[in-house]
């Protein structure tokens, strides 16, 4: 038998998940968010799934855009982090890459750039997230002079990120976008007829209308997963792309009062039947995911019972008396978010996607 842990990412479910983003924000250009692998989901299957109904895509850095080039797609591709190097910067004009620039520093460094072709530019506004960004007072001499740059295309997107949205009714966010509106107004105010602008991740795009501009930029919530803790109409009907799954290799009765797993830490408190799962912290699951997480097993939920090992892990099965060595189980996905696994490991349902290593295979339907 080859090793069980595996993944299986429904690209129905990925594009089903793009059309709550395009209803939401109708009248919008939808950037779709690859970084990192896709949250995991594999960047280049997830791209050819849904090229014909985006803009065009956005990763972290160069090497991501390449394997997205090197795979032969053809879309836009938008670097979020912008470009480092002289290097970087030919590669970006030579395959039409649009750079984000967050930086005094990196908009000098491109003036001193002799390159083959003017660089679709996008300037970030650092309105609040504190991370990448230029500040708001600086906002209409950069963007005029990105503008005037012989270096750049005709056009510059003004951007900005949030860094609260996930937080339905969060002033926070308000402050952001009101921010955001006087940079857009400054650079209006000084002649510019049109301006294009990009605000909304996921949590913008579902529950900050505000945030709906030109180009959105969902990340999580294409991956399946809501962005907020709370019920909300849209995000409710995401639906999750991967699935996390393994199966069962031993079950074991055992007395009331015996302990399971390394540290001793889960103690039956009734005589019970222990069921070991052959996926562990090897294979991405959450080596702090507490004792009564749950998983699905013949299509009811089973319980982590004391603590994850590198290859496997136990489960309660006293409630299924029905469930057999073979069955498989379900770690994450179908009616069990990876959001709901995340909350019992203090973290959160973009780490544990994102973090899958490649011992775990996946399967595309
Ligand atoms: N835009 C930027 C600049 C980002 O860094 C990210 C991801 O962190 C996104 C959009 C997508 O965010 P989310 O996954 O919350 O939709």
């Amino acid at each position: 038998m080859s090793r069980p842990a595996a993944m299986i990412i429904n690209l129905d479910a990925l594009r089903h998940n793009l059309s709550i983003a395009k209803r939401c924000s109708p009248l919008s250009k939808i950037v779709a968010v690859l970084k990192a692998n896709a949250y995991g989901h594999g960047a280049v299957e997830v791209a050819f799934a849904i090229q014909d109904h985006v803009e065009m895509f956005a990763v972290s850095s160069i090497e991501e855009a390449m394997q997205l080039r090197e795979a032969g797609l053809a879309k836009p591709v938008l670097l979020l982090e912008g470009c480092f190097s002289a290097s970087e910067l030919n590669l970006a004009s030579k395959h039409d890459f649009s750079v984000v620039f967050h930086s005094e520093y990196q908009i000098n460094a491109l003036e001193k750039q002799t390159l083959d072709k003017p660089l679709s530019a996008w300037l970030k506004i650092d309105t609040g997230m504190h991370r990448l960004g230029i500040y708001a007072s600086s906002g209409l001499r950069l963007y005029q002079r990105l503008k005037d740059s012989d270096k750049t295309q005709n056009v510059v997107t003004l951007m900005t990120h949030m860094a609260s949205a996930d937080l339905l009714n969060e002033p926070y966010t308000e402050q952001q976008l009101t921010e955001f509106k006087q940079v857009k107004k400054a650079i209006i105010a000084n002649g510019e007829r049109q301006i294009s602008t990009s605000i909304g991740n996921s949590g913008t795009i579902l529950g900050w209308p505000e945030g709906r501009s030109d180009y959105i930029r969902p990340g999580i919530m294409l991956y399946g997963l809501s962005p907020f803790n709370e019920a909300h109409p849209d995000a409710d009907q995401l639906q999750p792309v991967m699935t996390l799954q393994s199966k069962i290799i031993a079950i074991r009765n055992i007395d009331a009062g015996e302990r399971v797993g390394y540290g001793s830490t889960w103690q039956a408190q009734q005589p019970s039947r222990v069921a070991t799962v052959a996926i562990g912290y090897g294979d991405g699951y959450p080596r702090n995911a507490k004792s009564g997480t749950p998983v699905l097993v013949r299509e009811k939920r089973a319980y982590l019972a004391g603590r994850v090992s590198m290859d496997m892990l136990s489960i309660d099965i006293t409630h299924i008396p029905e469930v057999r060595i073979g069955d498989t189980v379900t770690l994450w996905g179908e009616s069990l978010s990876a959001n709901e696994v995340a909350n019992w490991a203090d973290t959160i349902g973009y780490e544990l996607v994102t973090r899958m290593p490649l011992r775990v295979p996946k399967t595309y339907l």
